[in-house]
């Protein structure tokens, strides 16, 4: 019970002027939580004595814990370029830089400056993507998955979409097509069977209730042996004879040629434009390469339709998603694919991964066993499914420690790596040149030197 009598009085405590910079009512609080803690583990004995130090210190270590930011910058040694865990594309620094100025400013955002009247917020970003793209117009909501929904609501709410069961995609974070349906007020009507679907099963389910005839990308699974599907274009078709929309949710979607022939598993928005759709919507960060968005591309008649739908102003994007954007799609448009990212690391030669694997070999080649190794990786974040890209990776072993504790000690060092055969490796895909330090340094921290 002296001990009980010994805890401070909070008043008092907080008086301390170890204190004096910190936000009181926080400081407060935690002392509040602190000296409950202690009082609950006086009474189950498990204290023998505390000083007033102590319990200051607890303070500061609780006060700077929540005050750090919890997003922090890390290493992604997975090899997976789109990793949707890690924070998906990344934004280019110069990029960055420039839009800046910009959002850290009053700016035009909705202001047409040469009319000195009210603008609007998509006109920024609509000629750059329809001269790239030849679509008659643009809208950009939060990300894909509003898109989907806001495209279902407006065309189809309490209408029928056709939709493939091959196609009923559930991707990660539990977005499933059919529970996205039914929030929008659309009423799904599945034909064909999982592995086949023709074009007459789509035309079979055609009644006076059907708005449109959907796609959706088979983001993260394939469909293989007995199979078939129809094609976009002959969807495209059949809706124009038929005087319905055609809709193609196309995953990530990307806007250049990719390499190691992934544009057979993973349809470009270009091609796809060729057909003249209604609408498209893809990603803003999965192969575009820029920052969360959704996009919306197709006829003016449909893009303006979704423009008058109340929803909109709940998935609109700030200032900084189209400042953003912008900066990307104008890459693109400059065919500066070196300046996205994830474009960069995709079109990364497996030499140049090979050279920078070689270098930080060769600076640690005293401290740790290592070897070089081809391996394969996949891209992520829903696209090109099942498909691998070739990569180099550095398997580590340091002292005696077992793959497991590898990862771990270089997870708890910001450096997220992978485990394969029985070793932990670093995948230099999407590792960046001027990581390679960071890296040098975790493994003489692990390696004790
Ligand atoms: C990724 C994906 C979405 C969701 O896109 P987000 O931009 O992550 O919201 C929707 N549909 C398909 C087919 C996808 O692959």
């Amino acid at each position: 019970m002296f001990l009980l009598k010994s805890i401070p009085k909070v008043d008092k405590f907080t008086q301390n002027e170890k204190f004096d910079d910190l936000a009181s009512s926080l400081v407060v609080s935690i002392t509040q939580e602190v000296l409950q803690n202690l009082r609950e583990n006086i009474l189950k004995n498990e204290v023998e004595s505390f000083t007033e130090d102590e319990l200051v210190d607890a303070v500061l270590q609780k006060y700077s814990e929540l005050t750090k930011p919890s997003l922090q910058k890390l290493i992604n040694a997975t090899g997976v370029i789109v990793h949707t865990n890690l924070g998906r594309s990344l934004i280019d620094e110069k990029a960055f830089d420039k839009v800046k100025d910009v959002v850290t400013s009053y700016n035009n955002l909705e202001y047409d400056l040469a009319k000195g009247k009210r603008g609007e917020r998509y006109s920024h970003i609509s000629d750059v993507i329809c001269r790239l793209l030849g679509c008659e117009d643009v809208l950009i909501v939060n990300n894909n998955a509003s898109a989907v929904f806001l495209i279902l609501n407006t065309f189809a709410k309490k209408k029928e979409v056709v939709v493939s069961r091959g196609e009923l995609v559930e991707i990660g974070g539990s977005f499933r097509i059919p529970d996205v349906m039914k929030h929008s007020g659309a009423n799904l009507v599945e034909v064909g069977a999982t592995n086949k679907t023709h074009l007459y099963d789509y035309e079979d389910a055609i009644t006076e209730k059907t708005s449109m005839l959907m796609k959706v990308h088979k983001s993260n699974y394939s469909i293989e042996g007995f199979s078939s599907e129809v094609e976009f274009k002959e969807l495209v078709h059949l809706a124009r004879e038929k005087n319905l929309i055609d809709y193609y949710d196309m995953g990530s979607g990307h806007l250049v040629d990719l390499p190691y022939g992934l544009d057979q598993h993973e349809p470009s928005v270009l091609k796809y434009m060729e057909e003249n759709p209604s609408l498209l919507s893809f990603s803003g960060d999965k192969l575009l390469g820029s920052v969360q968005a959704g996009i919306i591309v197709g006829k003016k008649e449909y893009i303006a339709k979704l423009k008058k739908n109340q929803l909109l102003r709940m998935l609109r994007v700030d200032k900084l998603t189209l400042a953003l954007l912008e900066e990307s799609v104008t890459s693109v448009l400059l065919n500066k694919i070196d300046e996205i990212p994830t474009l960069k690391m995709l079109f990364t030669p497996t030499d140049e991964l090979r050279e920078n694997a070689l270098s930080l070999q060769e600076a640690v080649k005293d401290i740790c066993e290592s070897e070089i190794i081809e391996t394969k990786t996949v891209i992520g974040g829903g696209t090109t499914p099942n498909r691998t890209i070739p990569s180099i990776a550095m398997s580590i072993k340091i002292k005696n420690y077992k793959q497991n504790k590898m990862e771990k000690l270089f997870r708890e060092r910001k450096i997220i790596g992978r485990i394969e055969d029985d070793k932990f490796l670093l995948d230099f895909r999407a590792i960046r040149k001027s990581e390679i330090e960071q890296i040098i340094s975790v493994i003489k921290e692990i390696s004790d030197v």
